[in-house]
């Protein structure tokens, strides 16, 4: 009896290790794909111990469970477009909540419990709750299927206040009178109905930050549950979690220039842009005439956004650097925090082409050198390059940090059309002097630029 507990906690602790170690290769991108995998190892061996350990599940079920989850987990990795990873990871969290949820309601069939467990009992079901309800609803505002812009309705701050304080209350009546199923039930319920109610009212081109404040609350309720069933490596993984996803929250709020609490409680496309009066006038250019500007470029800053990854543009990119070389010239490409549609888009997408790590410039690095660069392209990005950010101060995204592209002799900004960007404001970069729009398909645009090189 002695060996197997030595024998199981050893494990914990090989797979807690596993787990840190994980995180760290995570935070580069070459060595990101091998701290995935050690993860995913880590969080194998915690399962099958755990299942082992508490006698639940014979070797037959935890490899039936091993295939199916495998080969779900398998078809949707392989089926997801690159351009729909942020939706499956609200996806994820929203699953990891309910699972929260699900092991600390069945906590509660342990018989006569502790108010210290029951206090973790309650707090997984409340953050699992609102972390299952509110990814749904982030998912949704995503992938359109819900309108992304903030749905707001008189009275709702002191609905959502109402909601909390009758929460505590449920929360304190559920642990005095544990067998009484009606407080749990309602505190489910109150649960779910506030995860809806805290999402909806931020817009769509907050959910980033919103999904990360998400993963943060998986992992508190995950935290929450491995108390409330006295498993030490959910403890650990949850914590992990809690602390990665508020991290990575912070890094994106400063990304932006605005605070979480301004994130969460003030709709971002609400803010009127009554000052936006936008001067100038378009100019489009063909890529022919395109070709012979870059021609004669000493240096190109390349700045990719959301478009780029829908035209799955990366590889003619590359072309293009590559031929943009021979001819002398060098090549940048600047990357903002928050350009695509989840942190790291921009990075996985040219990782793809395999572009040079050392050729991607973050946006502090890059931005004091654009007055020295004779032309950006800006394929597919738009809030992340538009000057309103820094010059109008009536815009909703004043005072967000931006690649400031229009400091460049000359911009060329390849989109389809002048739609906005996610965040639904106008760009008065595409109006500046020295700017030129090439419009079409950003894939077909470089291909375009490419066959230029090759003819000429
Ligand atoms: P934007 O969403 O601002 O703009 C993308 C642009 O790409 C559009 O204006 C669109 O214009 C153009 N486009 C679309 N398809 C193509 C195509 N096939 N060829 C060429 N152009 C195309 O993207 P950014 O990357 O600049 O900004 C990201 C935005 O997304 C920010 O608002 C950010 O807050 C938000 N966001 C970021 C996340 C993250 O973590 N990175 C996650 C979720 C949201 P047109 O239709 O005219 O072609």
């Amino acid at each position: 009896m002695q060996t197997t507990t030595l024998l199981i906690n050893l494990s914990y602790i090989v797979a807690a290790v596993l787990f840190i170690y994980g995180l760290k290769l995570l935070g580069h991108p070459l060595t990101a794909r091998r701290g995935n995998q050690l993860s995913a190892i880590g969080m194998l061996i915690a399962v099958v111990v755990t299942l082992l350990d508490q006698s639940i599940l014979s070797y037959g079920w935890i490899i039936v469970g091993i295939l199916v989850g495998s080969g779900i987990g398998a078809y949707a990795a392989r089926k997801v477009e690159m351009t729909g990873m942020p939706e499956m990871v609200a996806l994820f969290n929203g699953f990891g909540g309910i699972a929260s949820l699900l092991v600390g309601w069945a906590a509660l069939s342990d018989g006569h419990l502790s108010s210290f467990i029951l206090i973790t009992i309650c707090l997984s079901i409340l953050i699992g709750g609102v972390t299952f309800t509110g990814s749904l609803v982030a998912w949704g505002k995503l992938s359109e299927r819900i309108d992304g812009k903030p749905i707001k309705f008189s009275g709702q701050r002191a609905v959502n206040s109402g909601l909390i304080a009758a929460i505590v209350l449920c929360g304190i009546l559920f642990v005095n009178y544990p067998d009484a199923g009606f407080w749990l039930y309602l505190l489910i319920l109150l649960a779910v109905a506030l995860g809806v109610l805290a999402v909806i009212p931020i817009g769509g081109a907050d959910m980033p930050v919103v999904i990360s404040l998400l993963n943060s609350y998986s992992g508190l309720a995950a935290c929450a549950a491995g108390f409330a069933i006295n498993n030490n490596i959910l403890i650990v993984a949850g914590s992990l979690v809690g602390a990665s996803g508020i991290i990575l929250t912070n890094i994106m709020c400063k990304a932006m220039n605005r605070s979480l609490s301004h994130v969460l409680f003030s709709g971002f496309s609400t803010v009127k842009s009554a000052a936006m009066v936008i001067e100038g006038e378009v100019k489009p250019m063909t890529a022919a005439d395109a070709f012979y500007v870059l021609e004669a470029a000493s240096t190109v800053a390349i700045i990719p956004g959301y478009g780029m990854a829908v035209a799955q543009a990366q590889h003619s990119v590359k072309e293009l650097q590559e031929l943009l070389e021979d001819n002398g010239t060098e090549v940048i490409y600047g990357i903002h925090p928050v350009a695509g549609r989840m942190p790291g888009h921009m990075n996985v997408l040219l990782a793809e082409a395999d572009v040079p790590y050392d050729l991607l410039l973050e946006m502090d690095d890059i931005n004091p050198r654009m007055e020295t660069v004779d032309v950006a392209i800006v394929i597919g990005a738009n809030d992340v390059v538009n000057p309103a950010a820094r010059e109008m101060e009536g815009s909703p995204i004043y005072g967000m940090p931006v690649i400031n592209v229009d400091l460049a002799r000359t911009v060329f900004v390849l989109k389809r059309s002048m739609a906005s960007g996610f965040a639904g404001i106008d760009n008065p970069l595409f109006f500046k002097e020295n700017t030129r729009m090439i419009f079409g398909d950003g894939k077909e645009t470089i291909n375009q630029l490419v066959r230029e090189f090759g003819d000429n």
